[in-house]
């Protein structure tokens, strides 16, 4: 009796290591399913869940909840150029820049390829819009060293639009606003900061 008690026991305490195991294996797999394995940063389910978390907390909307959409310019240039490997590097770098010049309950995601996306609770337009210039010329003038190589590449730019979230839009509609001033940048020369206007819709 004693013994049979013993070794139910120790098979209950095998299942619920087993159970917490599984349930550690499940939150990093939903986790990872958020998160862009080149970058580590957002991916655009990320990015979707962190809008809906912004857009239920009124404090975020405090002075406006802006986005900046921001894509490297002639970058299919710079991968024919220099090759994937450097492309990827790009990437990187710039979601690191990213991070870099964002804080606190700011977040940055990637959209895809070559497109990200900052989102910045509680930030009036011109605060958007100093924030995006300060990302813009950083990359502009940073370095980024290629591979098998001691040589630093410049001259790589980004393109980028902000709009605010208006209440009562989709996401879709604020993503439109933003890729719409992002549209203007590029149109007027690239390396440039747009903010939305409604005069931009056609
Ligand atoms: P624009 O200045 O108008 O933005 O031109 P662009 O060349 O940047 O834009 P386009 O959309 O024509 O090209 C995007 C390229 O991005 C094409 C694709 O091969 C490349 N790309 C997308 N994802 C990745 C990636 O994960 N790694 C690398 N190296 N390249 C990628
Ligand atoms: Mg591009
Ligand atoms: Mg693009």
């Amino acid at each position: 009796m004693h013994g049979s008690m013993a070794s139910l026991h120790s098979e209950l305490e095998h299942s619920q290591e087993e159970v917490s195991k599984l349930q550690k294996e499940l939150e990093s797999a939903r986790r990872e399913a958020l998160i862009d394995p080149l970058t580590g940063i957002y991916n655009r389910r990320g990015f979707e869940i962190q809008v809906q978390g912004m857009l239920a907390d009124d404090a975020s909307l405090g002075h406006g909840l802006c986005l900046l959409m921001v894509d490297i310019d002639h970058f299919k240039n710079i991968n024919d150029t220099y090759g994937h490997l450097f492309g990827d590097r790009v990437i990187r770098t710039l979601a690191n820049t990213l991070k870099s010049k964002v804080k606190g309950q700011d977040s940055v995601a990637r959209l895809g390829g070559e497109e990200f996306a900052v989102l910045l609770p509680d930030t009036t337009l011109q605060g958007a819009r100093s924030v995006a210039e300060h990302i813009r010329a950083s990359i502009e003038k940073g370095k980024i060293r290629r591979p098998n190589s001691t040589s630093e590449q410049g001259g790589i730019t980004v393109s980028i639009g902000i709009a605010i979230f208006h209440h009562g839009d989709t996401l879709e509609k604020w993503l439109d606003h933003a890729d719409k001033a992002l549209y203007i940048s590029k149109q007027g020369g690239r390396n440039k900061v747009s903010v939305y206007a409604p005069a931009m819709a056609r």
